[in-house]
């Protein structure tokens, strides 16, 4: 089946052009957005707030227009993220780019040091997975390495979804748009931890120090406890695959196991269709921010964009939106002034223009950063969008519908 995207260029002659104001409401409003959602239905608006020091996110005024308009129909908007794995920052100490997200009271305080507060988007504020990240549904599927997904529960509170989304690269991914908005950002803390390690949670209880409580004292569901001889046991009924426990052991107790590049894109692409299937994919609204094109996500920090702005996409399915945004990245010239353009010119081979083959990567053995100046390819890209469409989360065929918006007194056609 071919789906429908619609496209909005970048470019603005002028204010009627304006991608936060007209040409973001217009691309929901392009979907069906009037027709299907009625008054006093409740909406949420998931997007992501960026992590402390990155400056490539989406700016608020996208999200504030998303919000006025969803109350222009008489719906009721909220805005929603979900926890970051790891540790609050509160417990471990320690400040990474990473870090600032783990919760939801340190997560507010990151979108608030981004302009996203109540007032600013005119809507309340929330975690998907509740405030500690552990509010989920499991929903069974037919995924490529998964039968189940820990959904973000308080999906349960909404009639519908947009999924307003940062499109830009990813350096394990090989980019971020719809799909992994979906598979990351819309499961607990335990389904990002799933999809980045895999299912596996081994304790070997003999490796444990008697004395320390460490996993005891953080563990936000009672789960952990030592009996009278000092013997750690775990309640598997009362965990909620938080994955803290295994964050502050420092003596390898807790194996959690590991997942190459290519699980770990097959793993969010289940953690996608879980959530599709669990939500309703008609009740989804996905729209595609193709601006600020980094080769990282908004999780880290930011480098030049690699290639211009591009535009405001949407559609119905998130993968013909992916591939339709995918191709338009690899049809555009590379900014001689980023790190793609470092790679091109120091590459003995010529770069093709499949620009998200070169992200800079991290090398599985060591686990550093590889800037991937040698210009290896790699199509984990491409890997994200077969899995998607043969586990039938959408369609890779697409129909680009290019909309021009006219100056004032003509129509958009
Ligand atoms: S933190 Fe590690 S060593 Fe300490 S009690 Fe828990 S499992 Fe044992
Ligand atoms: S046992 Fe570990 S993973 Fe389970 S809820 Fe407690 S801290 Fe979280």
């Amino acid at each position: 089946m071919i789906a429908d995207v619609y496209y909005f260029t970048a470019r603005s002659r002028t204010y009627e052009g304006s991608m936060s104001k007209v040409k973001g409401p217009l691309a929901l409003e392009k979907l069906g957005f009037k027709d299907k959602v009625k008054k006093g239905d409740k909406v949420v608006i998931k997007t992501h707030f960026g992590a402390l020091e990155n400056t490539r996110y989406l700016r608020p005024s996208y999200l504030r227009f998303l919000s006025d308009y969803v109350k222009e129909q008489g719906a009721i908007p909220s805005l929603a993220e979900s926890c970051g794995w790891g540790l609050p920052e509160s417990i471990s100490g320690v400040h990474t780019e990473y870090s600032g997200r783990a919760n939801e009271e340190e997560y507010l305080r990151a979108a608030l040091m981004h302009g996203f507060t109540p007032e600013t988007m005119g809507a309340p504020i929330l975690m998907l997975d509740g405030p500690h990240g552990i509010d989920y549904e499991l929903q069974p599927i037919n995924g490529k390495r998964f039968n189940e997904v820990l959904v973000a529960g308080r999906l349960r509170e909404f009639d519908y979804m947009i999924m307003a989304t940062h499109f830009k690269g990813h350096s394990n991914a090989g980019f971020g748009g719809a799909i992994k908005n979906l598979g990351i950002g819309c499961v607990s803390k335990g389904g990002k931890i799933q999809a980045h390690m895999g299912k596996k949670f081994d304790v070997d209880f003999s490796k444990c120090e008697p004395e320390c409580t460490k996993c005891i004292d953080i563990c936000p569901t009672g789960a952990m406890s030592k009996d009278k001889d000092l013997i750690l046991k775990k309640d598997w009924d009362k965990c909620r695959y938080c994955y803290m426990c295994r964050s502050i052991c420092d003596k390898k107790v807790i194996d959690t196991g590991f997942s190459t590049r290519e699980q770990f894109n097959m793993q969010f692409v289940d953690n996608a269709k879980g959530v599709v299937e669990h939500f309703g994919k008609e009740k989804i609204f996905f729209i595609n921010y193709v601006i600020d094109i980094t080769w990282q996500c908004d999780c880290g920090s930011s480098d030049v964009p690699f290639v211009p702005d591009i535009g405001v996409l949407s559609s119905l399915d998130p993968v013909a939106l992916d591939q339709a945004c995918i191709d338009l990245v690899h049809d555009s010239y590379i900014n001689p002034h980023s790190a793609l353009a470092d790679i091109d010119r120091f590459s003995s081979k010529n770069m093709k223009n499949d620009w998200f083959s070169y992200i800079p990567r991290y090398d599985p053995d060591s686990g550093e950063l590889d800037m991937n100046q040698k210009g290896i390819p790699s199509r984990h890209w491409e890997i994200q969008l077969e899995t998607a469409e043969e586990i039938g989360l959408g369609s890779r065929n697409y129909n680009l519908i290019p909309v021009e918006i006219k100056r004032e007194n003509e129509h958009q056609h």
